[in-house]
């Protein structure tokens, strides 16, 4: 799918699209096309081709999972607003309010990026501060996961940035080696893992394949060359298996399908480091897979592969009766199959595979049914989603819905991320930052404009902290900090100041 995207052309997405969307959205979607190749005139991509074909590969990706029009708009025209000189209230003129919001959010989420001085720290590491600096590195893209998901507002958004990434990860190689090694990073850190929380699984898959060989080009050398010859002999065996299996469920009156499942090789190259890089201990490197009509045929399937091979003990796993935490349900069991060969089988029905690769994408398809796609708030819908994401392992580190309810993100000039509640103020920004910047602090300038101490800052805002030597904090400072940090920073501080004062005056009257 991605080599289809690779360099399409309009002709080929209009094609693809009017498979599901109604005359009048592809005629939309053509003019969106037009305004989009007018803006980006002239203009070509690091590796020399057109700019257009770009926004047209985001949008093909959006469309293999039949995203609904506004949201095919908004990828079309996602890099307009920063790369071109039309803006977003043109877009909006234009295209109106929900793809003009789309492209808004996809154009803050730009500033989400992995910094190249915590990667730079990361591989700097020696043995002793090396434990230390990973969970710098940690807590920093854990960070920016949130962030990401706190500054969109709109899952759709999120859908769009992950569809430009996979297309800008294709497209990698025309870059400085710093640069690949950086995005490839941020791609295994905080895209990928996002994809698989929404459990859009193929994404997952294509965004880590794609960024392992530039982001560990040696282990991708070693684990690519020993799985040439590995992948074709179970691949091979794994179709053995799946047309006994075939045969002896029709003969039960089970119509199923089936094929090989071969794993991706970034999800192989993890496992493997847990495994003393023993390819002999990973029994899924290639699995069979089976798909039948109803969630009662897959446990008679079980049944009867059980009847066959013996399980191995342990291995039996029921994602259907519990979903795994993005939603994922099949079942799992490995048995001793042909000639004893250590072998995963995974069942399930056409609707679970069909989450199982598109996952949350799937939930905001265009749905042909007269009715506009479901446009729950990012917030209620996560609400719903909260239950299928909860994964303890994943998400223990406080993302919760109340985390993203009440904080924002703003910026440093220099692109560090500080985590705040809303209603913030410059002067909790500068204490967050520091104590003594706080405690000079005189002014601010918020996206290059200067503001009142007393100012709200947004989500995304870059905000300088403007100081003198002299200054020093005001009583009334307290009711403009919405932050304790900088409460009893300041509390300290005039506390501080006050005996000084006594001190002085007391000397005075001596
Ligand atoms: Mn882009």
């Amino acid at each position: 799918m991605i080599e289809k995207w690779l360099s399409p052309s309009a002709k080929t997405f209009l094609e693809t699209v009017a498979t599901y969307l109604p005359p009048a959205d592809v005629s939309k979607l053509a003019n969106t096309i037009t305004y989009a190749d007018e803006a980006h005139a002239g203009q070509r991509r690091q590796s020399g081709e057109e700019y257009l074909i770009h926004p047209i590969a985001t949008a093909g990706i959006l469309a293999f999972y039949h995203l609904d029009t506004a949201t095919l708009q908004a990828a079309l025209l996602h890099d307009v607003p920063e790369d071109t000189d039309r803006t977003g209230p043109d877009i909006q003129r234009h295209f109106g309010k929900e793809v003009a919001r789309l492209v808004d959010g996809v154009t803050k989420l730009s500033q989400v990026r992995l910094k190249k001085s915590w990667l730079a720290s990361l591989q700097a590491s020696s043995d002793e501060n090396r434990s230390e600096n990973f969970e710098n590195f940690d807590r920093h893209v854990e960070t920016l996961r949130k962030m990401f998901l706190a500054m969109s507002h709109d899952i759709r958004v999120v859908l769009i940035k992950l569809a430009d990434r996979l297309h800008n990860m294709a497209t990698l190689g025309s870059l400085t080696p710093d640069k690949r090694v950086r995005i490839a990073q941020e791609t295994l850190q905080v895209y990928a893992p996002l994809a698989n929380r929404l459990g859009i699984g193929q994404l997952k898959g294509q965004l880590e394949d794609l960024a392992f060989p530039h982001a560990y080009p040696e282990a991708y050398a070693w684990l690519s060359e020993k799985l040439t010859s590995e992948l074709t002999r179970r691949e091979r065996y794994i179709e053995r298996v799946r047309r006994i299996l075939l045969k002896r469920l029709a003969a039960i009156g089970i119509r199923a399908e089936g094929h090989a499942r071969a794993k991706h090789i970034y999800s192989l190259w993890k496992k493997l480091e847990r495994h003393d890089r023993d390819l002999t201990k990973i029994f899924d490197l290639v699995a069979a897979r089976i798909i039948v009509p109803t969630v009662e045929d897959c446990y008679r399937t079980l049944g009867l592969i059980h009847q066959i091979w013996k399980p191995l003990p342990g291995r039996i796993k029921d994602y259907i009766a519990i979903p795994k935490p993005n939603g994922y349900q099949s079942l799992h069991t490995t048995v001793f199959a042909l000639g004893g060969t250590i072998t995963e089988i995974q069942i399930r029905t056409p609707a679970m595979h069909h989450w199982a690769e598109y996952g949350i994408a799937a939930h905001w398809a265009y749905k042909d049914s007269g009715q506009a796609p479901q446009k729950l708030s990012w917030i209620e819908e996560l609400a719903k989603l909260q239950q299928t994401l909860s994964d303890p392992e994943e998400w223990k580190k406080g993302v919760t819905l109340d985390f993203f309810q009440d904080r924002i993100f703003v910026f440093t000039p220099h692109g560090d991320i500080l985590d705040l509640p809303i209603g913030a103020t410059p002067i909790d920004f500068a204490f967050g930052i520091h104590s003594d910047l706080g405690r000079h602090c005189v002014g601010a300038k918020v996206n290059g404009r200067i503001v009142p101490l007393s100012h709200s800052l947004e989500n995304g805002d870059i905000m300088e902290v403007l100081t003198s030597r002299k200054a020093s904090p005001k009583t009334d400072w307290l009711r403009l900090a919405r932050t304790s940090r900088a409460r009893s920073l300041i509390k300290r501080s005039l506390d501080l100041n006050r005996g000084q004062t006594k001190r002085k005056g007391e000397l005075n009257g001596r």
